[in-house]
């Protein structure tokens, strides 16, 4: 009978930083996975000899100094990571159906400012007003900030900012205000619901700078995996974690699919707090909390359109795209059937094959688990599973080829640039993440009640806790942030984040 001193139960990006951590803290780590290929969302995939990423396409804060550039520092990743810088001028373009303008993200405030300015000369205040608030709020929360002290200064006064009243009020001006809001999709955003401070995390990093990996982002997991195994620590894929035992209220063991029993002095779950509470008997937790996060309300799913080009037909574009064609750029999860895609967003891979060229291209569109219901029963990965069936690889098709006649509007020509393609639906989400509905980003934030979507790392069990993008917030960024949390919880705050900072030379 082997015991660990910590056993976490997904490689996701959380899991396998939270491995890093506390191997090198001497704990002995074990990381289960129930899938083939570690990472989560970090995995990539690869069709006709092209990459593709299927849930990082790029990320900000990497410059020296910046906040993930230390983290990936103390990560020992930082100098591996290939990387590739966007466009200075605008690495997000947010543009409008039957608007030949394209509205810039420029990196660096200066250039963010004047490439909007440029194009609303009268409204400098109000986007200086939105700017100045974004890096408000990021003062608000310290470890985004690198500081050692983890006492958030008026971090409860952001949580209920609601962001697309708040850029209401920076401008009258109708398009201004649905360009600072048109990169909606990185946070699955709602007009109601979301708060301020995730698109100010979100956005302030990428206007701090913005990169993509180069041949996908999977390079994360694999270096995260090297630095995990360097410090002796385990991972074990096809691990699918079922159940979690207890004794005497302690978390003791757990127990995957197959059968095999694990057993661990600490549990870290890396996955959905709902599914983390289903491996758990009734009566170990309080009830109200069970419920509570079984009935949090989830972030949208996606459908992805992966276009593999033909040689040396489309040429690179260093910009994302999110395209509007119903521009109500806070509603586009609440589509309906006749109208989709009333949005959609374009991310060109960066291959080494091929500098001037696009080789890839990743299309995504809100859509909701409702829509794949018929197959809601069934279950596909690329190690087990069923076939969904011809009716399912028809719903896909006509899916793929609306989105593409809709691209024709923003990308004419594109049909005759494409060798071939491939998609996922919700359903594909929910079956390699195990996340509900197949959410891209996890539980749903709401401004008008902040709490009741909060998620500590710790939980009444005094051996149990959490990690991933449950926690604060998704994204690469976030979720490494939240590992920090988690493992303070472990190792105290203050002596993990001095850690962090003397490994990238930072000033505590
Ligand atoms: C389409 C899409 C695009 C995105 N684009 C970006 C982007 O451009 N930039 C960015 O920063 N972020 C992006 N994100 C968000 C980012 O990828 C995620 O927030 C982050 O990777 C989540 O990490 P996590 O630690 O929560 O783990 P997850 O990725 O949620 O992984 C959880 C892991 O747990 C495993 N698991 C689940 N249940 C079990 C079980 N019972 N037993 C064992 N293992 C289990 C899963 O197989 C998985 O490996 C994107 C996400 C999506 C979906």
């Amino acid at each position: 009978m082997e015991n660990y001193d910590v056993i976490i139960i997904g490689s996701g990006l959380g899991g396998l930083e939270c491995g890093v951590i506390l191997g090198r803290e001497g704990y002995k780590v074990l990381i289960l996975e129930k899938n083939k290929q570690v990472g989560g969302n970090l995995q990539i995939f690869s069709r006709d000899k092209r990459i593709f990423d299927t849930g990082v396409h790029y990320v900000g804060g990497l410059n020296p100094g910046q906040n993930l550039h230390t983290y990936f520092s103390y990560f020992g990743i930082m100098d591996d990571l290939k990387l590739h810088q966007m466009s200075k001028e605008a690495f997000d373009i947010v543009s409008f159906e039957n608007d030949p303008i394209e509205y810039p993200y420029g990196q660096g405030y200066d250039q963010y400012i004047e490439g909007l300015v440029k194009l609303f000369p009268e409204e400098r205040a109000g986007i200086e007003k939105f700017c100045d608030k974004v890096r408000e709020v990021c003062q608000a929360f310290p470890l985004y900030q690198l500081q050692v002290d983890d006492n958030p200064v008026g971090y409860k006064d952001v949580l209920n900012l609601n962001a697309a009243d708040f850029i209401d009020s920076c401008t009258e001006n109708e398009k201004l205000r649905k360009v600072l809001g048109g990169t909606n999709p990185l946070f699955a955003g709602i007009g109601s619901k979301t708060p301020f401070y995730i698109l100010a995390l979100v956005t302030n990093s990428y206007i701090e700078s913005a990169w993509k990996f180069v041949d996908g982002g999977g390079q994360i997991a694999k270096l995260l995996v090297r630095e995990i195994r360097k410090v002796g620590g385990e991972i074990k894929k096809h691990a699918d974690v079922v159940k979690i035992e207890f004794e005497d209220k302690r978390a003791k063991s757990v127990v995957t699919k197959s059968g095999d029993r694990y057993y661990g002095d600490m549990i870290i779950s890396n996955v959905h707090p709902a599914y983390t509470v289903k491996m758990i008997e009734p009566g170990i937790l309080k009830r109200a909390f069970t419920k509570r996060v079984s009935q949090m309300e989830n972030t949208s799913s996606v459908f992805i359109l992966y276009l593999v080009l033909k040689e040396d037909s489309m040429p690179f574009i260093n910009s994302n795209y999110y395209h509007y064609i119903n521009d109500d750029v806070w509603g586009g999860v609440d589509y309906d059937e006749e109208t989709w895609p009333p949005s959609y967003a374009v991310f060109s891979g960066v291959s080494s094959k091929t500098k001037q060229y696009c080789d890839t291209m990743i299309v995504m569109a809100y859509m909701k688990m409702e829509e794949v219901e018929e197959w809601d029963s069934t279950f596909n990965t690329v190690s087990e599973g069923d076939d969904r069936g011809e009716r399912y690889e028809e719903f896909k098709k006509v899916k793929a080829e609306k989105l593409l006649d809709a691209m024709e509007g923003k990308f004419p020509g594109i049909r005759d640039r494409i060798e071939s393609y491939y998609t996922s639906t919700p359903l594909t989400y929910r079956d390699y993440i195990n996340t509900p509905g197949g959410s891209m980003y996890g539980i749903m934030k709401d401004a008008s009640d902040p709490l009741r979507s909060f998620v500590s790392p710790r939980t009444k069990v005094p051996n149990l806790l959490f990690t991933g993008q449950n926690l604060n917030m998704h994204g690469v960024l976030g979720v490494t942030i939240g590992a920090v949390q988690t493992c303070s919880e472990i190792v105290g705050h203050k002596y993990l984040m001095e850690k962090i900072l003397s490994a990238s030379n930072v000033e505590a």
